[in-house]
């Protein structure tokens, strides 16, 4: 996995640095440089590797710092610390809450793994105790609703849809009430994707949001994307309230860094990451962890 190549040459950047026998600022920017080299590598956005060399040196203050401390040790607490606040945007996850229909929309382009997401989601959460429901509110994609009911029949979760109706936000709305009304206390609204960001997507998103109300909206973004996913994660958040992440395909040869640095246009939290195309390749989140994992 190539990201474990960022981890590598990160850990490897402050284990050379730890080599000189006194460390200081010439040092620790030498440090720092091999640090964004490998962060940009692994297409994480330019703005933000800029953020985190500068956000380490103020934390590190290196020529002010007391002769007995451990620079290495500090060093690498600050460096720890910079990656998880670009990863974290420091906003909470909305809680699915029992008792009540939480509904759940998953908006994304096409491919980007929306649909496997969606329900991974709801068999995740339907081992948690949860009666998820899911509903394909995409009329654009020919294939797309038996797609849904065959990931649906599968993993044993209620779905709903049409043949026939082509506004897609009737669809959303009509499935929505049927599932409350049956008290289904996680609904989840598949949305269509298309290969671009069209006005077209985006108007149908707005639609959506408008029918259903969600709780939250999940943005899908493919951890393969690269650079563009900065841009791509942006566009979907000024145009719906993007409330969650979820980056997919983090098991191949992804990069990652593209798409998992964009949290930082969403002002969302990565709730799980997507590590293959089987349903139980999926993974709950959470910052510190992946960044230790990261750095071994
Ligand atoms: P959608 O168009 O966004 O709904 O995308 P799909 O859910 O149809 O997924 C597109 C392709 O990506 C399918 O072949 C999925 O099996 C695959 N896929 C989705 N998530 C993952 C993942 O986490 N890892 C891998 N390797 N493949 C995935």
């Amino acid at each position: 996995m190539v990201l474990a190549e960022l981890g590598n040459k990160i850990t490897g950047a402050l284990r050379s640095m730890a080599n000189n026998t006194f460390v200081d600022e010439a040092v620790l920017d030498n440090c720092l440089k091999d640090i964004a080299t490998a962060l940009l590598q692994a297409d994480i956005n330019i703005k933000l590797v800029k953020q985190l060399r500068d956000n380490v040196k103020r934390a590190v203050q290196i020529e002010d710092m007391a002769s007995g401390l451990n620079k290495r040790k500090v060093i690498e607490k600050a460096v720890f610390s910079e990656l998880c606040s670009m990863l974290d945007p420091d906003t909470e996850p909305y809680e699915l809450k029992k008792g009540r229909s939480n509904v759940v929309m998953f908006v994304g382009l096409q491919g980007n793994g929306k649909t496997t997401t969606c329900t991974k989601y709801a068999y995740a959460n339907k081992r948690k105790g949860y009666r998820p429901a899911m509903i394909c509110a995409d009329t654009f994609r020919a294939g797309a609703f038996d797609q849904l009911k065959q990931n649906c029949t599968k993993a044993g979760i209620p779905f709903y849809g049409s043949y026939t109706e082509t506004d897609p936000a009737a669809i959303a709305a009509a499935g929505v009430q049927r599932f409350r009304e049956e008290r289904y206390d996680l609904i989840i609204v598949d949305t269509s994707g298309r290969h671009k960001q069209e006005d077209a997507l985006f108007e149908e998103m707005r639609e959506i949001e408008e029918a259903v109300k969600p709780d939250c909206i999940v943005f899908v973004i493919d951890g393969s994307v690269g650079q563009a996913a900065y841009d791509q994660a942006l566009a979907f958040k000024q145009t719906v309230p993007v409330g969650a992440v979820i980056v997919t395909k983090l098991d191949g040869h992804a990069k990652g860094g593209g798409a998992l640095s964009a949290v930082a246009a969403t002002d969302s939290p990565i709730i799980y990451i997507g590590t293959g195309e089987h349903i139980d390749e999926f993974e709950q989140f959470h910052t510190k962890s992946f960044v230790s994992r990261l750095l071994g």
